[in-house]
Formats: structure tokens, C-alpha cells, sequence
């Protein structure tokens, strides 16, 4: 029996009824909202041949246990942004319930795999600035020594937070013990940008996650009195900054899906009154090619040295954070682009800007795919998200073939 939409769309209205306010979602990992949302998620398992447990990171698995012990794992996450949508993460979660339910339904509670369902801890990272907490975990991937440094807002360390929760922050490698006999991993998401709603199609397959290149930029001039200082005479450290950030559209124009933005600029002494002596710059570039990846970054420093050169001034670079792309599984992708064909006619590969769980789990080299439903306006992380019902109906259906599929793959590995 295939996955039942109008329930899974139930589902997601009822938790949006329990643990959203007139801001939007309001279900941010480790606080009461997220333990609200976690609690009704287990209430709804109550009827299925499941058992439920939770692991040392915080991440939930439910098991539906088969004729074999090799599994294949479905995936997203119950946490969200403080005002943020009724779909982003919970959509993957619900829809995986809803595959859940038909298998039980089908095979009379024993498919031939074991199938489970995971709710990742901290997807999100929206109070301590740490995506993606417990999939990194279980990948191995995450580092205690930074995590322990974290705070939020009041003060309180992602440590104490963690102990709330019954999470020891000494123990969350332990979730690495869950990659065992797994075969197969799958997440449905929307899509949180614009590209399938343009072209018009609901559904899309995520070829991987982009890879990240973030630095902080520097750029030195002399600050000097803008009323005495002849434009001629100035070291302006405002102008390079100002001609990178145009030369980034072309730097990123030459790939088809390649991003680069300078989100922030920030000038000192910063008064109307004076020219910029230092102007200090953040750049972030995605791709899913890690060397258009490496290209543009080279691009960026020679620009911003050209640029510098021009306005007399100095530049330095330091590296925030970088992850290489990750690349989803060729016949997995393969899979469900059929899922998709086979529900909706017409189907298209793209990379995924944003990072996902999903990317943690390809890394350790689980075989993984996402599908990626249209996102309307494509705006996310916010009260506003939102796909058409219609939508939510193709993608459930659709999510649903490829978990038939990727069952009948598991076969034959
Ligand atoms: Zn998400």
C-alpha cells in the first residue's frame, strides 16, 4: 500500500497547530516547543510495528525491523528556525512516516529490509550557530572541543542545553554506532530556493550539496578627513571592497549554478566624516564542482589584489569555514529521477545550495539522494514558506516510489 498524502498532509497541519505562534514555527532544537513536537511525532507511532530510540547525539530512529538487518534509513528533521515554516524539515519526517505506514500496511509489519526513520537533533543550528549537530555526529564529522564553546543568546552553553535534553556532550560520537548495515539513505525537502518554481515543475532530484568557500576579507587604506583629503590623494579602502563585490556576478556568471556572495561589509571608523580606512568584508562561494569551487576562489583573490592594487591599498584573507561538495549517488539519482517521471511527467536535476543532514550522511558514504519539492516564492525560514497542496501530493507519491525503488535496488547490491 503506497504512502497516504492527505494523512501525511494532515500530519504536518496538526503539527503546525501545536508548535507554531502567529511568527510562524516556533520548534528550535533543545527548547520545549522542539521536545513538544518530538513528543506528538512519538504519539503518532503508537499503532506501528516500531520501536523507537534515541540515540547519543539526540537524533530519534524509528525502526521497522525486516527480513534482513540491512536497512534503508529515511531522514529530515523536526526542528526549525525561531518564525520559521510549517515544511522545511518536518515535510521529510512526515512523508518518511508515511512510507512507514504503507510498508506496514503491504508487508504485514516485515518488509524484506529494515526501514527506519530518523529525526535529526539540531538541523537547524539556530541557537548555538552549529548546523547540523546531529548528523554530524553520526558521521563523525563534528568536533566537542568547538561544540563546548558554544553559547546562545543568554548565555547558556550548548553543553548545559544538551544535559536538559539527557544528552552528554562527551558521548555524542557514540552515534556513529547507528551506521551500521545501512544500504541506502533518503530525504524528501523543499526546495528553499526559486529554480523549480520558475520552470514551472514540482519536483526535482538534488544531484548533492554545493561545496562552501567562506573567508573573511580585509582591506586596508588610510582613513582620512573627507572634507581636506583631494579624491587623488585618497587610499579609499571602501573602493576595492566596493568593485570585488560588483566582479563576484562575473566571477559566478561563468557556471551555470555557481553562487558567490559578499554578505557583509563593514567600514571604520565608519562616520560620515571620514574615508573608509579599513573595510572588512565576509564572501561566501557554492558550487557543486569542487574545481569551479577552486577556480572561483582564485578569481576572488587575484581580483581583490588587482582591486587593491588600484586604490593603493593592502588586502588579507582568512579562512571562515570551508566543506567540499558533496555528490549525491549515481543510481540513486537515477531512481528517482524515474520516481519523479513516473509521477509527474517531467523531471530535473539540481545541486542544493543549502547544506542538509543528508549531506552528513553521503560524506561517511552511505549511498544518498534527496528529492527536492517547489518551494512557492521560493522563500524559506520563514512564516511565509509554502507549496502548493497539490504539490505536497506529488511529492509524497513521488518519495514514496523511490523508497519502493531503493528497496528493489537493495536486492540486487
Ligand atoms: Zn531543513
Amino acid at each position: 500500500m503506497p504512502a497516504d498524502p492527505m494523512q501525511v498532509i494532515a500530519y504536518l497541519e496538526e503539527l503546525r497547530a501545536l508548535t507554531a505562534d502567529e511568527n510562524g514555527a516556533q520548534r528550535v532544537a533543545f527548547t520545549s516547543t522542539w521536545q513538544k513536537a518530538r513528543d506528538w511525532f512519538e504519539a503518532k507511532l503508537a499503532d506501528l510495528p516500531v520501536q523507537r530510540h534515541i540515540d547519543a547525539a539526540g537524533n530519534v530512529w524509528v525502526t521497522m525491523e525486516g527480513a534482513s538487518k540491512r536497512s534503508l534509513v529515511i531522514g529530515s528533521h523536526l526542528d526549525s528556525v525561531p518564525n520559521g515554516g510549517w515544511l522545511d524539515g518536518c515535510l521529510g519526517v512526515m512523508a518518511g512516516l508515511g512510507v512507514l505506514r504503507g510498508l506496514a500496511a503491504a508487508c504485514d509489519g516485515k518488509p524484506p529490509f529494515t526501514v527506519k526513520l530518523v529525526d535529526w537533533a539540531d538541523e537547524e543550528g539556530a541557537r548555538f550557530g552549529r548546523s547540523l549537530f546531529g548528523s554530524s555526529a553520526f558521521a563523525g564529522t563534528h568536533s566537542i572541543a568547538a561544540d563546548r564553546g558554544r553559547t546562545d543568546r543568554d548565555g547558556i552553553t550548548l553543553e548545559e542545553a544538551l544535559r536538559d535534553s539527557g544528552i552528554d556532550i562527551e558521548r555524542i560520537g557514540d552515534a556513529e554506532s547507528e551506521r551500521d548495515d545501512i544500504a541506502a539513505y533518503l530525504e524528501l525537502h523543499i526546495e528553499q530556493g526559486p529554480v523549480l518554481e520558475r520552470l514551472g515543475l514540482p519536483l526535482g532530484v538534488v544531484l548533492g550539496t554545493k561545496g562552501v568557500e567562506r573567508y573573511a576579507i580585509t582591506f586596508e587604506g588610510q582613513e582620512a578627513h573627507s572634507g581636506s583629503t583631494p579624491m587623488g590623494d585618497r587610499r579609499d579602502a571602501l573602493a576595492p571592497a566596493a568593485k570585488l563585490a560588483l566582479e563576484l556576478r562575473a566571477i559566478a556568471g561563468k557556471h551555470a549554478d555557481a553562487v558567490c556572495t559578499m554578505g557583509s561589509v563593514k567600514t571604520f571608523p565608519g562616520i560620515v566624516t571620514a574615508v573608509v580606512g579599513r573595510c572588512e568584508v565576509t564572501l561566501d562561494q557554492r558550487d557543486l564542482d569542487a574545481d569551479v569551487l577552486a577556480k572561483m576562489l582564485r578569481e576572488a583573490q587575484e581580483a581583490s589584489e588587482r582591486f587593491a592594487a588600484e586604490e593603493r591599498c593592502s588586502v588579507k584573507w582568512s579562512r571562515i569555514w570551508s566543506i567540499e561538495p558533496v555528490p549525491f549517488h549515481p543510481e540513486l539519482i537515477e531512481l528517482c529521477d524515474e520516481a519523479i517521471r513516473e509521477t509527474t511527467a517531467t523531471s530535473y536535476r539540481l545541486p542544493s545550495g543549502p547544506l542538509h543532514d543528508a549531506a552528513e550522511v553521503a560524506r561517511v558514504g552511505i549511498p544518498t539522494v534527496m528529492m527536492f519539492v517547489q518551494s512557492l516564492r521560493g522563500i524559506s525560514h520563514n512564516k511565509i514558506e509554502d507549496t502548493r497542496k497539490e504539490d505536497l501530493v506529488l511529492a509524497v507519491e513521488a518519495f514514496d516510489r523511490l523508497a519502493t525503488k531503493t528497496l528493489a535496488w537493495m536486492e540486487g547490491q
